[in-house]
């Protein structure tokens, strides 16, 4: 039986994209070789990194817009320390939303001056800071558009001068945004994307080439930039998967049409959140995640029952982080209305048992 698959992160994908990737592993394009021992200077795979990159800005909306697209290994952690080192001359502004800002301003420490501009922290990451002021002379003010762990999403971005810097791994291509606010977005593959493996940057180029450090080539954006995300043997895999994803969006209607399923799945699961006494939701309502449903049992001695009637009926994934606890539905672009439905109907089995 398919499971419904609420993992976090590496998580659930369209199928079709699994069944063409599977094929392409075995035969790419009937090809008579494998997708994973071609060159990547090969004419099949230099096209799907062409592709990848140009889907990736089309359904962002950024095409012809000053932008580059680039698939990067090190996952969203190396850009940590890589958007600093490409960014940081000086003094940078951080918003503290929750365990990834917190690493993000962890490695960003190491190349200037951070300023963190508002936090969550005082409240164990439930809300989303607003109304706190940007100081002048920032080389960027770094933002994690949806924290994974929390639950919680910006809903409204700052307005600044300043480039608006966003770690968007787990709800990229999931909502409509002006993505043009932004001078660069970084998101590891595996939520809205594909497998572990690649991160996809868009970058505004001209944003670059303003700190006075030498940068080494792998962490140099201009040089990726340069070597159309080629410059070392991309992790071909990832980014085929990437752009099957990219693909399959697409044809489904692209950002648009996926934000209206998303909506109806997050509407479901809120409202049986809100109405069912036996579960309690973590994050502020105003500030919750459309990816990311975090809640609790209001009653402990519940868990072995609920647990239980979870695997079933082949719900997985939906424990907590570890930092905590409770619960955690993901549901991200590939999730299917369906399988909130198959949750909900559980929580709501939970009340009716008493
Ligand atoms: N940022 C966010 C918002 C994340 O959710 C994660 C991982 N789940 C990371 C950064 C770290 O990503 P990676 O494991 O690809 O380094």
């Amino acid at each position: 039986m398919k499971k419904h698959n609420f993992s976090a992160g590496p998580c659930v994908l369209p199928q079709e994209v699994i069944a063409k990737a599977s094929a392409a592993v075995t035969d790419l394009d009937n090809s008579g070789l494998s997708l994973i021992e071609i060159s990547h200077r090969s004419h099949a795979f230099v096209e799907v990194m062409e592709k990848a990159r140009s889907l990736a800005l089309e359904l962002l909306g950024l095409e012809g817009k000053g932008y580059t697209a680039l698939f990067l290994q090190g996952g969203a952690s190396l850009e940590f320390l890589m958007v600093a080192y490409n960014l940081l001359e000086t003094k940078a502004g951080y918003l503290n939303t929750g365990t990834w800002s917190d690493k993000a301003i962890k490695e960003a420490k190491l190349f200037g001056e951070i300023v963190e501009v508002g936090s969550s922290k005082d409240k164990n990451f439930k809300y989303i800071p607003k109304g706190y002021a940007v100081p002048s002379g920032l080389d960027y003010l770094h933002v994690t558009s949806n924290n994974t762990i929390f639950g919680t999403q910006i809903k409204e971005f700052p307005k600044t001068d300043t480039p608006l810097v966003c770690d968007m791994s787990s709800d990229i291509f999931s909502r409509k945004l002006d993505f043009s606010q932004f001078g660069l977005i970084y998101a590891g593959a595996q939520k809205n994307m594909g497998p572990a493996g690649t991160t996809l940057i868009v970058v505004k180029n001209d944003i670059l080439g303003k700190v006075s450090r030498k940068i080494p080539s792998m962490l140099d954006y201009q040089v990726h930039i340069d070597k159309e995300s080629m410059f070392n043997t991309p992790a071909v895999f990832p980014v085929y998967v990437s752009m099957l994803t990219l693909e399959w969006l697409k044809n489904l209607g692209g950002i648009a049409a996926i934000e209206e399923i998303n909506e109806k799945k997050a509407q479901l699961i809120y409202s049986e959140i809100d109405l069912n006494p036996v579960f309690e939701g973590f994050a502020s309502k105003e500030d919750r995640s459309t990816m990311n449903a975090t809640f609790t049992l209001t009653d402990e001695k519940l868990k072995g029952s609920f647990d239980a009637m979870c695997k079933e009926a082949g719900v997985v994934g939906i424990n907590g982080h570890r930092s905590i606890g409770g619960y955690r539905a993901s549901m991200y672009n590939a999730l299917s209305l369906e399988s909130v439905g198959v949750l909900v109907d559980i929580m709501s089995e939970m009340e009716r048992k008493g």
